[in-house]
């Protein structure tokens, strides 16, 4: 009984370890990475967008990756903008092209 009880833990334990880390979309390069890779943009409001780092932010959310670039991407081909479904002023893009520098490496 014990037996088949620890060895069904295991199994359990390896099933998890064997999943997938769950892969998010650029909305710039339009790539599925790793979460880690990317970061969080979150819409507080229509005029408020932020940079969530930890995911815990309230609001719809689209990933980016850690780089200007995907953000211009993102700017061009709208991307941000088919996420959210709404329109983004230019100020909104430059306060995250802002934000996104710290991360930059
Ligand atoms: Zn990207």
């Amino acid at each position: 009984m014990m037996k088949s009880m620890t060895k069904n833990i295991m199994m359990k334990n390896s099933m998890m370890k064997k999943k997938n880390k769950p892969l998010r979309k650029c909305i710039g390069c339009n790539e599925m990475k790793e979460k880690s890779e990317l970061i969080r943009v979150a819409k507080i409001s229509d005029e408020k967008f932020v940079l969530d780092e930890t995911g815990a932010q309230n609001g719809r959310g689209a990933y980016i990756c850690k780089s200007k670039s995907c953000l211009q991407k993102a700017i061009k081909n709208k991307g941000l903008e088919r996420s959210f479904k709404c329109k983004i002023s230019t100020d909104i893009y430059n306060g995250l092209e802002q934000e996104l520098n710290k991360y930059e490496a």
